[in-house]
């Protein structure tokens, strides 16, 4: 690496990587988070010391003592994101500088070191450049990278770890919607909520989503695909979903979406949509919806469409939403023309088929 106080990484070649057959064979049907790549990045971090010895090496169990600050008191935040093989064989990946500053901000709520975001992104490159096969080929496919951080100190006291890894694992990833997009059910939890005002909300932390397990499991109960959250403190406004934004469309082509007052996770595809829709004519407004406005507004029809997003799906219809006093649909129940479009024009900036006003796109080598 040139430019100064930037780390280098050691680079260790996996000596018994996947064979190029029984690789071929894994990227038919990869799904999602089934099947990972020969590589991992690991960087260290100990106070005093700051970050040292930045690896890319074998993908392997990580030797953790059961005294480990992380399996005791969560101290674990995470990002995601995606590299694509783009229609001309050259490799980008979408905005890996927004997902650096927002685990840092996830790092400094949880009271952990900050990696820089310069080392975060140059972490990633390495990554999908010594893994490049590993990314399918294919519409709607793309290789999801998982970058991690946990507290590794042993050491049962409650106070912020001095001792942290850095990882980041790769996960060739399928079509998220084998045959189509699908409109999905979701679920008004009346029992659960979460994020509180002062709480995780805003940073990405694993410790949110193991509480958001139940309500997801009485999601499915219901019949439903995903919980949708309300606000903790009225129980009124509607939120986010377990792992994505939510944005509802009217019939004047206003797009709302909840603002970002530190419960909502901001999401980056959340963030890219706002500037795309607004660029194609629709009115963007941030602003709280509440349920009852939501359910009155789908049953006038004034309400045209609902969609969910975030970097795994990118845009999931919602077209049903049940709750404890009964259930109503969202403009028929079949994906609107705005989620289509804005799907459409999303997918094509990340996959490179489209101009890229905004410098969104990284590209690798
Ligand atoms: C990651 C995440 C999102 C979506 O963020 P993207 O950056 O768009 O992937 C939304 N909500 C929650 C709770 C999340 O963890």
């Amino acid at each position: 690496m040139s430019g100064g106080d930037m780390l280098d990484f050691e680079i260790r070649p996996n000596p018994a990587p996947v064979s190029a057959v029984e690789r071929a064979a894994l990227l038919v049907d990869p799904g999602f988070g089934r099947v990972f790549t020969d590589h991992m990045v690991t960087i260290r971090y100990a106070d005093g010391k700051g970050w040292y010895d930045p690896r890319i090496e074998a993908r392997a169990p990580i030797p953790m003592d059961p005294a480990s600050a992380v399996l005791h008191y969560a101290q674990e935040i995470f990002e995601g994101l995606k590299a694509y093989r783009t229609a001309d064989g050259s490799i980008t990946m979408f905005r890996p500088e927004a997902n650096a500053a927002r685990f840092i901000a996830s790092a400094r709520r949880l009271a952990m070191p900050e990696l820089p975001a310069e080392l975060f992104v140059e972490s990633l490159r390495k990554l999908v450049e010594i893994d490049r096969d590993w990314i399918p080929e294919g519409a709607d496919t793309s290789l999801y990278l998982r970058p991690f951080m946990f507290a590794s100190e042993v050491f049962l006291g409650v106070r912020p770890a001095n001792e942290y890894l850095y990882c980041v694992i790769a996960s060739p990833a399928g079509a998220y919607f084998a045959g189509g997009v699908k409109p999905v059910t979701v679920w008004v939890s009346p029992d659960y909520t979460r994020a509180a005002p002062g709480g995780t909300g805003a940073a990405k932390c694993g410790g949110n989503y193991a509480a958001s397990l139940s309500a997801q499991a009485e999601a499915i109960e219901a019949g439903c695909d995903q919980v949708v959250f309300l606000d903790a403190v009225e129980r009124r406004y509607v939120e986010e979903l377990g792992g994505m934004n939510v944005f509802f469309v009217y019939d004047d082509n206003t797009l709302v979406t909840p603002p970002l007052t530190g419960t909502i996770l901001p999401g980056i595809t959340r963030d890219a949509l706002l500037a795309l829709a607004a660029a194609s004519g629709h009115q963007v407004v941030e602003r709280p919806v509440s349920f009852a406005e939501w359910q009155a507004d789908a049953e006038s029809g004034r309400l045209r469409e609902v969609f969910a997003c975030g970097t795994a799906a990118v845009i999931t219809p919602v077209a049903r939403v049940r709750h404890p006093g009964g259930e109503f649909v969202i403009g028929g129940g079949e994906p609107g023309r705005s989620t289509s479009a804005l799907r459409e024009q999303l997918v094509a900036v990340q996959r490179g088929d489209a101009p890229d006003p905004h410098g969104w796109v990284t590209h690798i080598r």
